[in-house]
């Protein structure tokens, strides 16, 4: 055991460390390779040295360099060495960590953990809290609180009747709504297309005044962190809307609710402690590895409502907080223990320092970008940039060349109708160095098609 564990940590380090020299894309061969793996179910048992030596000569190349610090094709962050440290950990001790009763270490220190975000997103201290799968999971928590709320103030009890026969519920989502949102509706019953959808601004940004009366019971989704734009809605100000209409209001706040922990950013989620609920991810901004969420509700009730369940079997009963009382999941790993982990390590300033640094380098990309003749498609106040190289066609070639060259991985979108290389920055590991070594490449690549047209005009 002894022997395999430390194999496995040493191949891990080496896997860390030749992330810098690398493309970040696995190349053809590495994928190629996987076949390996495509063998008939073993019948005899083999050493497990020999497994995984197999994962990490064929596995380790055909990843995408996710960890590492010139990934910038979704808001995924790598995993602080202190978080994945503490995921090895916490995989060891192989907490089933359901009850209090049962797991109280891990149960205590998601507890602290969860007081903890509460205190640094700046969100009413009372509220409950749930660590799910990711943001679409939190959505759906979150969302499943809300649910039971607003019926029961109807009379109703949904966790028992179900919505057969139940008062219709109105809900209201941005235009620009993440299309998880829709799937966390689809499962809960609200439909993906039984909604109201409100309309934005240019950066993608919920119009409050497009808000129409909606008659209880009512939701309104709104959205911090628009995965193109990084846009926020004014949530503030569509709460204090909400209120008048007696409508719960539900924050996706899977990246963006991380500037509430950078007092330099904090204004562009301003007000989102009047909502009701709120999700966003650890596996993005802070850092830890997939998979966490976070879902959080005011009315830590509604959210136990929610989610309890009690069985003979279970000692279910206990004057501490029982995670499971809080989560779709009854069995599940302490993702709370990485969380704990980089918020002990990194403090309130360094959290701070991550976010800003992280958006101060998405400022230069566009910067560069822009003095270099591209044209930047968004407001660049958070860690994401849109550009475009002129038509579709030349900025789809310039984003695939990019990524076969393997400097850095950027992918594309099309934002209000014009087609984009989308640019995120969420990693701990990015450096000025990083982002300067990309634009000289991207400077390139891009060149290359745009002196051709030019010729050929
Ligand atoms: C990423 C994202 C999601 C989905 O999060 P998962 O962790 O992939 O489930 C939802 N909403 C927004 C705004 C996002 O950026």
């Amino acid at each position: 055991m002894r022997k395999l564990l430390g194999t496995t940590t040493e191949y891990a380090i080496r896997y860390l460390e030749g992330l810098d020299t690398r493309k970040v894309a696995p190349t053809e061969a590495a994928i190629a390779n996987l076949t390996e793996f495509d063998e008939p179910l073993p019948d005899e048992s083999v050493d497990p040295k020999l497994v995984l030596q197999l994962l990490d000569k064929v596995g380790s190349p055909a990843s995408m360099a996710m960890a590492g610090s010139r990934f910038f094709g979704m808001v995924t962050g790598g995993s602080l060495p202190v978080a994945l440290a503490a995921n090895w950990l916490a995989a060891a001790w192989d907490q089933n960590s359901v009850l209090y009763r049962v797991t109280p270490g891990t149960a205590f220190i998601e507890q602290v953990a969860l007081r903890w975000l509460l205190d640094i997103l700046h969100l009413p201290a009372q509220c409950g809290g749930a660590f799910v799968t990711g943001a679409t999971m939190a959505n759906f928590t979150a969302l499943a609180a809300a649910r039971h709320a607003i019926l029961q103030q109807e009379g109703w009890n949904v966790e028992a009747e179900g919505l057969f026969g139940a008062p219709p519920i109105t809900v209201a989502v941005s235009e620009e709504a993440h299309p998880s949102l829709f799937k966390a509706l689809g499962l809960l019953g609200l439909g993906r297309n039984r909604v109201v959808k409100i309309p934005v601004d240019r950066q993608g940004r919920m119009r409050p005044e497009a808000i129409p009366f909606l008659t209880h019971p009512a939701i309104i989704c709104t959205q911090v962190g628009n995965v193109n734009t990084g846009a926020c809605d004014p949530v503030g100000e569509i709460c204090d809307r909400a209120k008048v209409m007696g409508a719960w209001v539900h924050v996706d706040g899977a990246f963006g609710l991380w500037a509430s922990a950078a007092p330099s950013l904090a204004h562009l989620t301003a007000g989102v402690e009047k909502a009701d609920s709120w999700a966003t991810d650890a596996h993005k901004w802070l850092n830890v590895p997939h998979d966490c969420g976070l879902a959080f509700v005011r009315d830590a009730h509604a959210l136990q409502a929610a989610m309890a369940i009690t069985a003979d079997y279970l000692p279910t009963l206990s004057n501490q907080r029982n995670p499971s009382d809080y989560t779709p999941e009854l069995s599940r790993r302490a993702r709370g223990v990485e969380v704990w982990a980089v918020l002990r390590s990194l403090g309130r300033s360094g959290l701070a320092d991550l976010i800003e640094r992280t958006c101060r380098h998405a400022r230069h990309f566009a910067k560069e970008l822009k003095a270099a003749g591209y044209k930047i498609l968004n407001d660049v106040e958070l860690n994401q940039v849109l550009v475009s190289f002129g038509d579709a066609q030349t900025t789809n070639r310039i984003i695939a060349d990019l990524q076969a060259e393997g400097t850095c991985w950027c992918g594309g979108t099309v934002w209000q109708g014009q087609t984009a290389m989308r640019i995120c920055v969420s990693s701990w590991a990015t450096t000025d160095a990083d982002v300067e070594k990309s634009l000289a490449v991207m400077l390139r690549v891009a060149e290359k098609y745009c002196s051709c047209e030019l010729e050929a005009a």
